[in-house]
């Protein structure tokens, strides 16, 4: 539905954007992960037409967006980054502007069921300029979504939303997700994107990893972990553990067991077994994961790594 190949972009020397490639497939929710000045919003920007990429292939809906941006456009609804809407109208007044420049047919019908969707429609009256941080971005989702695109591009949608907004923009992107539509989301924050995406790919102007969260926390952090505290650990119960099929490491810290697993729900009461059966006597069994932040850190270091050594 999205295929980007060897997207490149430089603003005058400034390369924003270098040999990227990614696609999406219909119907997934995509994230593109990256710190401040990564290239996700000119990514987006490239993929909505607003800017031409300096070279690559890029083709949304089918259409590429250097040969035919009108169709690419036809087909696409962007949440932009900064709010685009006309302050000093009312909120009906902006979506039936819009409306009329996507030529939706009966608009005032389509914009009224939209704002009901997103429980706005007592704000249809209301000046732009007078309405929250939270509201403003519903009308623009509203916007976005006035000529019923196959394609969402969501530029940080929860980026400045207090808690309970986000998560209404959250539930908004799940419900459009179950519609079929295939949305590709920008975003800094790992658990959100963990929370929404299928897949993600972490940019940093190049591609870093590429998958779903799941799959990179594995890459780049190891597997996840089971941790036994025991009364005291003697040899055999390390032995015993050991020998359990599922187990990849085994590390020790004073009373505590650290062990990689693949399947961390299946390999506790094996492990816990085969501990209780040589002798050992558990405290405490759980599971650890990784923290998502901690991913987030490490693909970018490993980046730093290979640029420091030439790679
Ligand atoms: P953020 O998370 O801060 O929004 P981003 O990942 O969206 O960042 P971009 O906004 O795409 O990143 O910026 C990538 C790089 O391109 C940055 O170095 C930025 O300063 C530069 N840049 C972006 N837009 C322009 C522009 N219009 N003119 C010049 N440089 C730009």
């Amino acid at each position: 539905m999205i295929e980007v190949r060897g997207l490149t972009k430089a603003y005058g020397e400034n390369v924003a954007v270098q040999d990227l490639s990614f696609s999406v497939r219909e119907g997934e929710t995509f994230g593109l992960l990256g710190p401040n000045g990564a290239g996700k919003t000119t990514t987006i920007r490239i993929l909505a037409c607003i800017i031409p990429p300096d070279s690559g292939k890029i083709v949304v809906n089918g259409y590429n967006v250097v040969e035919d941006p009108l169709l690419v456009k036809a087909g696409v609804g962007l949440l932009p980054e900064r709010i685009s809407l006309y302050e000093r109208l009312t909120v009906m007044e902006n979506l039936l502007f819009f409306a009329r420049l996507y030529g939706v047919e009966e608009p005032a019908l389509r914009i009224k069921e939209l704002l009901n969707k997103l429980e706005i429609q007592d704000r249809a009256d209301e000046l732009v300029s007078k309405l929250s941080k939270g509201l403003k971005q519903r009308v623009s989702i509203v916007r976005a979504l006035l000529h019923d695109p196959p394609v969402l591009l969501l530029d940080e949608p929860t980026s400045g939303l207090d808690p309970i907004s986000a998560e209404v923009m959250r539930s908004l992107v799940r419900d459009l997700s179950t519609q079929g539509r295939t949305i590709l989301l920008s975003s800094h924050n790992l658990w959100e994107v963990q929370q929404l995406c299928n897949r993600v790919a972490v940019i940093n102007t190049r591609l870093l990893a590429l998958g779903s969260v799941d799959e990179l926390s594995e890459k780049f952090l190891g597997p996840p972990k089971v941790r036994l505290l025991l009364e005291e650990v003697r040899k055999e119960v390390l032995e015993a553990i050991q020998s359990v099929n599922s187990v990849i490491t085994v590390e020790r810290r004073d009373k505590e067991i650290l062990i990689g697993v693949k399947d961390p729900e299946k390999a506790v009461p094996v492990i816990s077994e085969a501990a209780i059966r040589a002798g050992g006597r558990i405290l405490e069994v759980s599971v650890v994961r990784p923290g998502l932040e901690e991913l987030f850190v490490r693909v970018l270091k490993d980046e730093m790594g290979q640029d420091s050594s030439g790679g």
